[in-house]
């Protein structure tokens, strides 16, 4: 079969060959790279001060080449912070409010898109499969096909994509919209994100729904379809089973003193409604006075895009809160709040998960939600704990053992922890076997396949010229 090119913003670079990186991402990418031989080209994360980067540095690691390319300090503040995380993440999450549109921005975002395609062009082979991920890199598939490129290329959106109304209030979405149908394979995380675009392309008047999931706009036709991303479920489950004896998960362990841990997971962003959940923790205490003493609220929060003023703000705003709820609850013997504003390691993570009675993910918009899945996966069989979970995030359309919370009602989302912290063993077991068996069919390894299927599957539009 044909060699795989993938494109994203940022590479996952092993340290020595065969070194497994550390998400389940970067490995099911790794193994599919590893599978068809291939290349997988992106952003160094460096930048080359003002004069334009030097030449792609090229690793091999067996039969996969990483192509890095560096990128002007101009270009990492129009592309990556100004236009991909200042106007498309928050538009993608419904964050109107947030968006700070601006000409430069836009024109920097599709500027780098084309220095990308510029690159990869002389690297690709005419029957090479190109897939492109995340919202930084939109554009990408129409720069190539302008200069000439005719293999198949797929792209999946790691993000939600918005319903027509939010995404029209962004000035650019038309060309965002036609940078989309110059794919052959267009991903989205839910089939609620999937009705959005193709709501989207009607609305508009600028293209159509055709039977078996296909599109008709700007003169192409091209698939879209929902692929949820997964995890590694199975060896995360074993990570989490040893991770039991790790020194740091006893100490953590001992530190609680028999409380029942609660614990949230999330990058420090907007979407994650971290606010809302500090906030139903304190309703929920305040309602069941009798839990006083009793719960630990473990919330790790590494920092994350701290050069965008909305981030900045956040950062002090969460931990602002989190001290006056424990001022206001706590008393000499109780921290009712760890508020943790660092990343944690993996081991210690799938541990920590394993200890807590409650997963609390609440998100307010997400494309799909990864720590929702490996709670789940980390739980101990005979004794599993409780994910209380957002119904906007992506992962809610398949964890449906959960407890699913409005994050928006407070008092809901407190009564929700009460009644996962007073359910019964079977019943505890019972939705989590539920969503443990989806998990373990549907892994990472079955998405990447999912995808990589129908990307090269015979139906796929050849594209013209
Ligand atoms: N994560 C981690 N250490 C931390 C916090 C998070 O390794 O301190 C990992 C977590 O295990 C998960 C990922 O970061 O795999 C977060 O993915 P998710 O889809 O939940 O959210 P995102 O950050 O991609 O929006």
């Amino acid at each position: 079969m044909s060699r795989l090119v993938i494109v994203s913003n940022r590479v996952s670079v092993p340290e020595k060959a065969g070194a497994a990186p550390a998400g389940g991402l970067a490995v099911a990418l790794q193994a599919a790279l590893e599978e068809h031989g291939g290349i997988w080209m992106g952003w160094s994360g460096k930048s080359s001060g003002a004069k334009a980067p030097g030449p792609l540095d090229m690793r091999n690691h067996g039969k996969i080449t990483y192509a890095l390319t560096d990128l002007t300090k101009t270009d990492v503040e129009e592309y990556y912070h100004g236009f991909a995380n200042r106007v498309l993440w928050p538009i993608c999450h419904y964050r109107l409010d947030l968006a700070e549109y601006g000409r430069k921005e836009m024109a920097g975002y599709f500027r780098v898109n084309r220095f990308f395609a510029e690159r990869l062009a002389p690297l690709l082979k005419e029957d090479d499969i190109i897939w492109v991920h995340d919202y930084h890199l939109i554009p990408l598939a129409s720069e190539l096909r302008q200069m000439g490129v005719k293999n198949k290329i797929g792209f999946f959106l790691h993000i939600p994509w918005p319903p027509a109304d939010v995404l029209f209030a962004m000035p650019v979405h038309e060309q965002i919209m036609r940078g989309l149908s110059q794919y052959d394979l267009v991903g989205f995380q839910t089939d609620f994100d999937l009705d959005n675009f193709g709501g989207g392309l009607v609305r508009e008047g600028i293209g159509e729904r055709l039977e078996g999931g296909k599109f008709s706009t700007y003169g192409r036709t091209f698939k879209g379809g929902a692929y949820s991303i997964a995890i590694e479920t199975q060896p995360f489950a074993e990570f989490a089973r040893k991770a039991a004896s790790n020194s740091m998960v006893r100490k953590a362990r001992q530190s609680v003193e028999g409380r029942d841990l609660i614990i949230g997971v999330d990058r420090l962003d907007y979407s994650k409604g971290i606010t809302q959940r500090i906030d139903a923790f304190e309703t929920f205490v305040t309602l069941n006075p009798n839990y006083q003493n009793k719960v630990t609220y473990l919330q790790i929060t590494p920092k994350s895009r701290s050069e965008v003023p909305e981030y900045e703000q956040m950062q002090r705003t969460v931990a602002e809160q989190a001290g006056r709820v424990n001022g206001a609850l706590g008393t000499v013997d109780w921290v009712p709040i760890r508020y943790v504003n660092r990343s944690i390691a993996r081991p210690l993570l799938a541990g920590l998960y394993r200890l807590a009675k409650i997963g609390l993910v609440t998100p307010l918009r997400d494309g799909m939600n990864l720590v929702a899945k490996e709670y789940v996966a980390a739980q101990d069989p005979d004794d599993p704990g409780v994910l209380v979970l957002s119904r906007f995030a992506g992962a809610a359309r398949e964890l449906t053992g959960a407890l699913l919370v409005n994050p928006y009602d407070i008092e809901g989302t407190a009564h929700a922890i009460a009644r996962g912290l007073t359910m019964s063993l079977d019943e505890r077991k019972q939705r989590w076997e539920k969503m443990m068996d989806h998990l373990v069919k549907y892994d990472i390894n079955r998405w990447c396949e999912d995808f990589l299927k129908d990307l090269t599957a015979e139906d796929v539009e050849e594209t013209a010229g």
